[in-house]
């Protein structure tokens, strides 16, 4: 595996590849990867001729300064990894190298990037967007491979990608959970071990809300996974929507859609540690 810093050294190998016809998948990460990120490095190695695995924590993609800063970093673990994975490139830009200048583009996609996360993080989708888009001109994979814990970011890339017109499969994968639920996420990294086992009760209330949902409303369930958490000392529901899986627009009855879908933010411990998971009820 070669490490690339430089979008000039990416087209320099990556080009004579893509005229070969080769197929290219990219897998965006922020690093600090765990076995989630290794799920979409898998599946794409399996699938393309070449992988291409960003390492990069996007400045642009963060509301709060703070967040940025804690956010975990261990690029020689993640190198390791990426080489054990038998990715091909593991690219890991400067912040520098990815924004040379002030990125001015604004993207928006009403409504999918305007409810939930969208909502409690300006910006976020925005910045999203920027990196994602850069990632695919200096790429241009075949298609490109980003897991379900992030839900609604698979809509907005979706978006993204039709309003640009950018040749490029979008693969969605699975959510990878511990063997106890917790669904993986670097951001787990930032959790004492006693908020961890605090964070357990969402991925199983999520769980148990599967069969309440069986026999109770829409709103029901929702109060009933949103006042579970709350009750448990270290934990607040930023917020619970239960969603049309493909508009992402709540739902009122079990009725309205085929694909249904609950997204939940939680903050969990003393210096709070943002934490999202999702479940899906029907399709
Ligand atoms: P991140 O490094 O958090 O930006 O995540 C990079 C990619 O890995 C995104 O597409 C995430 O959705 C995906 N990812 C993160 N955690 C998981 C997980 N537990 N299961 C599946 N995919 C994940």
């Amino acid at each position: 595996m070669e490490v690339i810093s430089t979008k000039k050294r990416l087209a320099e190998v990556l080009d004579p590849l893509r005229k070969e016809g080769k197929t290219i998948g990219l897998v965006p990460t922020m690093g600090a990867l765990h076995a989630g990120h290794a799920s979409l490095v898998k599946r794409s190695v399996a699938e393309n001729d070449v992988t291409v695995v960003s390492v990069f924590v996007n400045p642009t993609q963060f509301n709060d300064k703070k967040d940025l800063e804690n956010y975990p970093r261990d690029v020689e673990a993640d190198e390791k990894l990426l080489s054990a994975l038998n990715a091909t490139y593991a690219f890991i830009p400067s912040v520098e190298e990815m924004y040379p200048e002030k990125d001015t583009r604004v993207f928006s996609y009403p409504p999918i990037d305007t409810v939930m996360e969208g909502a409690r993080r300006p910006g976020h989708f925005n910045g999203v967007c920027q990196i994602v888009s850069k990632l695919f001109y200096a790429v241009q994979p075949t298609r490109a491979y980003f897991g379900e814990k992030d839900f609604q970011q698979i809509a907005v890339v979706k978006a993204m990608v039709k309003d640009l017109g950018i040749p490029v499969q979008i693969v969605p994968c699975p959510i990878v959970r511990q063997s106890d639920g917790l669904a993986l996420s670097s951001r787990n990294a930032l959790l004492s071990d006693d908020e961890r086992k605090l964070a357990l009760n969402i991925s199983q209330t999520l769980i148990k809300s599967l069969t309440y949902a069986k026999d109770h409303t829409v709103s029901e369930t929702h109060d009933f996974v949103v006042n579970t958490l709350n009750a448990i000392d270290g934990l607040e529901v930023q917020y619970y929507e239960i969603v049309d899986g493909n508009s992402l627009q709540d739902v009122s009855s079990w009725d309205d859609s085929d694909y249904i879908v609950g997204c939940i933010t939680v903050f969990c411990g003393h210096i709070p540690v943002r934490l999202i998971d999702n479940i899906k009820y029907k399709g």
